[in-house]
C-alpha cells in the first residue's frame, strides 16, 4: 500500500446504445476523471450510483475523498421547479445516489470536488436552484461549446481568497465549457469563487466547517492533459484537491 489518497468518483448509469444490448443499463465515466485523479497523485476508484442507498456509508469508508463528475441535468422538482422544454432527462438513481453521498460526505468531513453536473447537484443539494437552460437566465454569452474541450473557451474572474485563488494565484483566466444550465440561486453556505463576463456562477465554495466542498462549472479533467496554461491550470487544480485528501488522511 501507498501513502496515496484514495479518490472515489461517482459514475454515470445509462442506457446502452452502442453495444450488443440496445437499452440495457451501463456505468460509465469519461477516462478522463480517473486519469486527471492519478496524475494528481491520487488513486482513483470509482463508484457506481445505485438505488440501494445503503451501500454509500461502506463505499464513502473507503476513500479519502469524493469527486461528482458532469451527466445529465439534475431533476428540477429538486429544487421546486418544473420542468421546461430546454431540460434534458433526468437520472433519478443518480440524483438520489449523489444526494445521499453529500449528505454523507458532510457528516463524515470528507472532501469534496463536483464537476459540472457535480456543482448543479451540489447547488441543488444545499437548497439552491438553477436555470434550465442559460437562456432563461437573460444570457446571450455560448457556453456550451463544440470546440475542442482540451481549450479553453471563454474567461472566468476568480474572487480573492477563493479556493481557486490559493490553486492558482490568478485573478482572471480562462476555462472550457460544456453547460446549458446555469446556477439561478446561489444554495445558503456556497460562497462564489468565480464568474464568467455574463455573470455566470462558474465555481463554488462551502462557507461551513463541516467539511471541504468545492465545485467548477467547468471540465478540468478535459484539459489535464494539455500542455499549455489551460493545462498547467487543470492539473494545479486536481494536485490542490488530491492534497486535499492527503491531509485529511495524514490527519
Ligand atoms: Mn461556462
Amino acid at each position: 500500500m501507498s501513502n496515496r489518497p484514495v479518490i472515489g468518483i461517482i459514475t454515470n448509469v445509462e442506457l446502452d446504445r452502442h453495444y450488443l444490448f440496445p437499452g440495457y443499463p451501463r456505468v460509465t465515466l469519461n477516462e478522463d476523471y480517473p486519469r486527471s485523479i492519478a496524475a494528481a497523485g491520487g488513486v482513483p476508484v470509482l463508484i457506481t450510483p445505485s438505488k440501494d442507498l445503503s451501500l454509500l456509508a461502506d463505499q464513502l469508508s473507503l476513500v479519502d475523498a469524493l469527486v461528482l463528475a458532469g451527466g445529465q441535468d439534475v431533476d428540477p422538482l429538486l429544487y421546486g421547479a418544473e420542468p421546461r422544454t430546454e431540460c434534458g432527462a433526468p437520472n433519478p438513481t443518480r440524483d438520489a445516489f449523489e444526494f445521499e453521498a453529500l449528505r454523507l460526505a458532510r457528516a463524515a468531513g470528507m472532501p469534496v470536488l463536483g464537476i459540472c453536473r457535480g456543482l448543479q447537484v451540489t447547488n441543488t443539494f444545499l437548497g439552491g436552484s438553477l436555470h434550465q437552460d442559460i437562456s432563461h437566465s437573460g444570457s446571450t454569452q455560448r457556453h456550451m461549446m463544440e470546440a475542442n474541450p482540451a481549450v479553453a473557451a471563454h474567461g472566468i474572474t476568480v474572487e480573492p481568497d477563493s479556493f481557486l485563488d490559493e490553486a492558482w494565484h490568478l485573478a482572471q483566466t480562462t476555462v472550457n465549457s460544456f453547460h446549458h444550465q446555469v446556477v439561478d440561486r446561489v444554495a445558503p453556505g456556497l460562497a462564489v469563487a468565480a464568474r464568467a463576463a455574463d455573470g455566470a456562477v462558474e465555481a463554488v465554495e462551502y462557507t461551513g466547517d463541516e467539511f471541504d466542498l468545492v465545485a467548477v462549472q467547468w471540465h478540468p479533467e478535459m484539459m489535464s492533459a494539455a500542455d499549455s496554461p489551460a493545462g498547467e491550470q487543470a492539473r494545479a487544480l486536481f494536485t490542490w484537491f488530491v492534497d486535499l485528501a492527503a491531509g485529511r488522511w495524514e490527519a
